[in-house]
């Protein structure tokens, strides 16, 4: 291991143990942050760079597998490695405060409203029964119900089963990730999908393969158009 990614690893240490012992401090920067709530300052929150519009569905149009999948996609933030996403995103998923997504979640039903007045339900992406067993919660779901309170539409997990435990993507290229969530997903209840217009939630958009799975398992029981909101689009 480098110097370098040597003393990177234990500043994200550091941060996660304060994250730990003093909720209230900004990840990013270990400014005091007022909101307990969230684990950012605002001075790092106003910092995170928008996704324009129309970006997302550009990105999951580079994956054969994702064309004519998703009527719509937004995402809110670019996953900069560098910048304040990446602490953000891994207190998300592992500082075990589903707290923050539902604020999340919030806060995207709140930007993305106008564009989703026609959803009729939500479903979040699933983890595989064994990470959820291991994390304790899916991030996503917490998106999901963060979205659904602000819009006033069902969020409904239940209707989209992850059958395969898949590896973590994190570190897989692209071809990998794309071969990892193949025929991962399946949804266990036919009626209740079919023709609805529904909003698949994920916290983070890379190369799509993971949404792209997930709905073509909801066009396979006759999905009626799908839009995807991710927190993150990576960069
Ligand atoms: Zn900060």
């Amino acid at each position: 291991m480098s110097v370098l990614s040597d003393s990177s690893t234990l500043h994200r240490l550091g941060r996660a143990l304060l994250e730990l012992v003093y909720p209230g401090y900004c990840l990013h920067c270990g400014a005091r942050s007022p909101k307990r709530t969230f684990p950012l300052c605002a001075c790092c929150l106003a910092s995170l760079r928008r996704v324009p519009r129309g970006e997302p569905l550009r990105r999951l149009h580079r994956l054969p597998e994702a064309m004519g999948c998703f009527q719509d996609a937004h995402s809110l933030w670019y996953a900069s490695p560098s910048g304040p996403f990446r602490p953000l995103h891994h207190a998300l998923k592992y500082a075990n405060r589903p707290v923050y997504a539902l604020h999340l979640g919030r806060l995207l039903g709140q930007t993305f409203q106008n564009a989703l007045s026609s959803i009729e339900l939500i479903i979040p992406v699933p983890l595989h029964r064994r990470r959820y067993l291991e994390r304790g919660y899916n991030q996503s779901a917490w998106l999901a119900r963060g979205i659904g309170e602000v819009l006033g539409r069902p969020v409904k997990p239940e209707l989209l089963m992850r059958v395969r435990p898949t590896q973590s993507q994190t570190y897989l290229d692209r071809e990998a990730r794309r071969a990892n969530v193949a025929h991962a997903f399946v949804a266990p209840y036919p009626e209740r999908v079919a023709g609805r217009h529904v909003l698949l939630v994920d916290d983070l958009l890379t190369t799509g393969a993971t949404a792209a799975w997930a709905a073509q398992a909801l066009h396979q029981v006759r999905v009626g158009s799908l839009t995807l909101v991710t927190l993150g689009l990576a960069v």
